[in-house]
């Protein structure tokens, strides 16, 4: 794998070529308000970007960003777990 030579210089990426940067517009996106806080974050002369996705504002468009450090899970590690209103409603008749 080749080292960057774009914002993360010397971090090794597979998105490195020999004729450059192969990713979407050439270069690393840098990180989004949500990140504020992961410990991922790698801050360059450039800017912050993260040390693990190329474009953070993917990681959270449909929802929190799976490798976020900052963010509390709950006990299944999966995020915040969502009730499905039927079942808890139905839970609830059986009183559990
Ligand atoms: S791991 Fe996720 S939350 Fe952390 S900096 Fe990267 S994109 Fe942002």
């Amino acid at each position: 794998m080749l080292e960057c030579e774009t914002v993360k210089k010397g971090v090794a990426c597979p998105f490195m070529t020999s004729k450059g940067c192969n990713f979407n517009g050439g270069a690393c996106h840098p990180i989004v308000e949500q990140c504020q806080g992961c410990a991922h974050i790698l801050e360059t002369g450039e800017g912050k970007y993260c040390r693990i996705c190329p474009d953070p504002a993917v990681k959270w468009r449909l929802g929190k960003c799976n490798f976020a450090t900052h963010m509390k899970k709950n006990g299944n590690g999966k995020g915040h777990k969502r009730l499905n209103p039927l079942k808890a409603s139905k839970r609830k008749t059986k009183g559990l």
